[in-house]
C-alpha cells in the first residue's frame, strides 16, 4: 500500500518514490470517502428504523459521524494529521454546529414519522455529501490567508450536497488563483456553472487575505492590477 506524505511547500501528497498524487486523483479519494460515508450515514438511519437503537442513541451515534466524515475530509484537504495546526479545526467545529441544527429537524421529522424510512436514509446521505464542503475548508487552509468565495457542497448550488465540483488552487509571490471546476456532465446545475465561469479564476491578492467582503475585495483587486478591462490578459481555465 502506498504511504503518502504531505508537501506543505507545495501543498501537495507525494508517496515513497517522490512522485505527486495529482488533484485528480485526490478528487477520486474525496469523492470515495464521500460515497463511503453515505453508506455509513444510511446504515445508523437503518439501526434506528429497524428499531436496533433509540432515537437518542441515534442523536448521539449521527453527531459522531458528523464529526468522523468531516474532520476526514479536512484533514484530506489540509495535508493529514501532520500537517494541521492547533486552532485549524475549528473550522470544522463551525461546519459541524451548522449541521447539527438541521441534524435536530430531522430527528423530530423521524421522531414524529412524518418521514419513511426510505426518506430518513436519503436525507442522511446528504450529511455525508456535504462533508465535501470540509475538504475545501482544508484546502484553502494549507494555503495561508486564502478565503475561498464558495465551496463544492456548501449547500448553497441547485445540487445541494451531491456537487461533486473542484477548486485547482495555484499561487505566485502575490496572488492565488483559484479556478472552479465541474464534472461537465449533464448533472451539472445552473449554479456550479455560474461559479465556473465566474471564478475563471477567482484571484485574491495576497497583501488583501479573504474576509466577509471577499467580493469588493477581489473587484478592488482586479481593478487595481488591470485599470482597463480591455487589457486584462486572456486566461485559460485549465492553465492550473
Ligand atoms: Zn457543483
Ligand atoms: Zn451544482
Amino acid at each position: 500500500m502506498a504511504s503518502w506524505t504531505y508537501d506543505p511547500v507545495n501543498k501537495v501528497y507525494r508517496d515513497g518514490n517522490g512522485d505527486v498524487l495529482t488533484l485528480a486523483q485526490l478528487i477520486v479519494i474525496r469523492d470515495g470517502l464521500a460515497d463511503g460515508f453515505e453508506v455509513i450515514a444510511a446504515a445508523i438511519v437503518f439501526r434506528y428504523t429497524n428499531g436496533e437503537i433509540t432515537l437518542e442513541e441515534f442523536a448521539v451515534l449521527f453527531t459522531e459521524f458528523l464529526w468522523t466524515a468531516n474532520v476526514a475530509q479536512f484533514l484530506l484537504g489540509r495535508g493529514g494529521v501532520n500537517a494541521v495546526l492547533p486552532g485549524e479545526l475549528l473550522a470544522v467545529e463551525q461546519m459541524v454546529i451548522t449541521q447539527t441544527i438541521y441534524l435536530s429537524k430531522f430527528i423530530r421529522d423521524m421522531s414524529s414519522g412524518s418521514i419513511s424510512a426510505k426518506q430518513a436514509a436519503a436525507r442522511a446521505t446528504l450529511y455525508a455529501g456535504s462533508a465535501v464542503h470540509s475538504f475545501d475548508i482544508g484546502r484553502q487552509t494549507a494555503f495561508d490567508g486564502l478565503q475561498l468565495p464558495y465551496y463544492p457542497a456548501d449547500g448553497l448550488t441547485l445540487c445541494g450536497a451531491r456537487c461533486r465540483c473542484w477548486w485547482s488552487i495555484s499561487e505566485s509571490a502575490t496572488q492565488y488563483e483559484a479556478f472552479w471546476h465541474t464534472q461537465e456532465d449533464k448533472d451539472v446545475c445552473e449554479t456550479c456553472l455560474h461559479r465556473e465561469n465566474e471564478s475563471n479564476p477567482y484571484v485574491q491578492h495576497k497583501t488583501h487575505p479573504g474576509g466577509p467582503d471577499w467580493k469588493e475585495r477581489m473587484i478592488q483587486d482586479q481593478l487595481g492590477l488591470y485599470p482597463d478591462a480591455s487589457l486584462r490578459p486572456h486566461q485559460s481555465r485549465r492553465a492550473a
